[in-house]
């Protein structure tokens, strides 16, 4: 029998228990295949650990279990008050561990420990939390036609949910997926991104702590082409729903026509920051920095074109080049001092110096920053563009790194029109102090979500999503749980007198 376990102690000093198998029926099991993931330290660039890959033929015992769990009494027949229940148990054991949590999540991903813990943490708890409350609200209506007749709704889970996760933010994506879904009644199965396989599983241990049926989440790691193309192509699977790259979302639109199933997805962006003369400098530029820079700049909606009107453009591109002078702190995930960490792979990291050498070449000037840190680990100076045309590669595709081009334009029409110049439509900022000129941008701007005076606001009591090929569907909110149900209309005839 596997080791489907290993003792780690974190370079913080943390020493926990970290599950390596796929977690299904809640059991641990090994691979069928033996197929491993390496997780790597992205500041050393050491192993952590190696945690099993699930193959072809673990997505579908998976599936199964999933299956057989929804169609369980002890899931199917659980009122929702219950199910709400097991949920805000859920949320407090994650609570109770947040330390390790983000400890799991600054060691994996790269990200500040303490900002994993002040930051990721609240949020995944807080989502749970949010939807455990949701469990039992979740009704459908009675509707009047005539006398004889009339017609109610019922909202029904969906089923089995297929639910893929990207790597940025290991664990408030999982919380963002199974919130809703489990406040729903569906049951799932959920693979974590290879990049990032350690947080979700020991998730996984709560998963079962906290009393919820076996089958009803299964937690996978797995290669996307394998495990994850398998999971969308399952004939059991009701739904999927994906969060990351534009490219990977339209392949599994496209395996997903295969058996009609329902999907949502959240991709890609290139959001507009826009700077009016008339906001307050000193905001915009604070907020314009954390707008890219946060996380890294691996953020799908970092506000990564930041356009300046005229008259301050000189002003605000002196103040930017301080405040990255100032805030941005390269250094490690434990280091208090750090504000951007290594980024989360060496490939993420190759493909943002390819970035920067295509904005070099193609002309635009480099105000600051401009290539990657000296040493181990994969460290990019945060870098900052100007004179960029908006024909340049910088400016029209995303780059998921601590890289911004600043540009500078004339009249409100002109700004939004070039904002609305990307085939991409997730965030958009607007800096003003004209009241009614932040609501008129905001409703002109093609974004799914739109930030005044402030940028990366994301909240689990509001809708998150993008428009074009942002994405399809909404993230949390009461709008989240549209995703997770479907509406069954039952007609009634009343008799048979008229
Ligand atoms: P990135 O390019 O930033 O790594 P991806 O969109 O490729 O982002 O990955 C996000 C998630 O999608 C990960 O969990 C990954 O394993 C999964 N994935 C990647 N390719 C596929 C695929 N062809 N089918 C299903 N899932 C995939």
């Amino acid at each position: 029998m596997a080791n489907l376990s290993i003792e780690l102690t974190a370079p913080n000093g943390v020493k926990y228990t970290q599950p390596t198998g796929l977690f299904i029926n809640n059991e641990f099991v090994a691979s069928s295949k033996g197929e491993l993931i390496e997780s790597i330290d992205p500041a050393t660039e050491s192993k952590i650990a190696e945690v099993h890959a699930a193959s072809e033929e673990d997505v579908d015992k998976a599936v199964q279990a999933a299956r057989a769990a929804l169609k369980h009494e002890s899931w199917k027949h659980l009122p929702g008050t219950d199910r709400g229940i097991l949920m805000a148990k859920l949320a407090d054991l994650l609570e109770e561990q947040k330390e390790l949590f983000a400890t799991i999540d600054a060691w994996d991903n790269g990200k500040p420990y303490s900002v994993a813990l002040s930051e990721d943490l609240p949020e995944a708890i807080g989502t749970i939390r949010y939807y455990s409350g949701w469990a039992d609200k979740t009704f459908g209506q009675t509707i009047s036609t005539t006398s004889a007749k009339f017609a109610y709704t019922i909202r029904q889970p969906i089923g089995v949910i297929g639910q893929i996760i990207p790597w940025n933010y290991p664990l408030s994506m999982a919380a963002w997926k199974l919130g809703p879904a489990l406040a729903c009644g569906n049951t799932i199965v959920i693979k974590a991104a290879e990049q990032t396989p350690l947080s979700i599983l020991v998730l996984a241990t709560l998963i079962k702590k906290a009393g919820f049926p076996p089958g009803v989440v299964n937690i996978i790691n797995g290669y996307g082409r394998e495990a994850g193309a398998a999971l969308v192509q399952h004939p059991l699977v009701d739904k999927i729903a994906f969060t990351g790259s534009t490219a990977t979302a339209s392949q599994i639109m496209k395996m997903a026509s295969g058996t009609l199933k329902n999907i949502t997805l959240e991709t890609g962006g290139k959001s507009p920051l826009l700077v009016f003369n008339d906001c307050d400098l000193e905001q915009a530029v604070k907020w314009s920095h954390a707008g890219i820079m946060s996380n890294k700049g691996e953020i799908c909606t970092a506000t990564s074109r930041i356009l300046v009107q005229q008259d301050i453009y000189e002003k605000f591109l002196e103040k930017f080049k301080v405040q990255v002078k100032d805030v941005s702190k390269v250094g490690d995930q434990w280091d208090s001092e750090t504000f951007q960490g290594p980024q989360v792979t060496r490939t993420q990291y190759d493909r943002i110096l390819s970035f920067i050498e295509a904005g070099k070449s193609e002309g635009a000037t480099v105000l600051c920053g401009g290539g990657a840190r000296e040493g181990k680990g994969f460290f990019i100076q945060p870098t900052v563009f100007t004179d960029v045309k908006d024909t340049m590669r910088i400016y029209r595709e995303e780059i998921f790194g601590p890289v911004v081009t600043i540009s500078s334009f004339s009249t409100e029409d002109e700004a939004v029109d070039r904002a609305n110049d990307t085939t991409y439509g997730l965030g958009a900022s607007v800096f003003t102090k004209d009241l009614e000129r932040a609501h008129r941008v905001a409703a002109e701007i093609e974004a799914g979500m739109v930030w005044i005076n402030s940028s990366q606001d994301c909240d689990f009591r509001i809708p998150f999503g993008g428009v074009k090929q942002s994405g399809i569907g909404r993230e949390l909110g009461e709008a989240g749980l549209e995703g997770y149900t479907q509406i069954k209309a039952v007609h009634v005839n009343m008799g048979t007198k008229l």
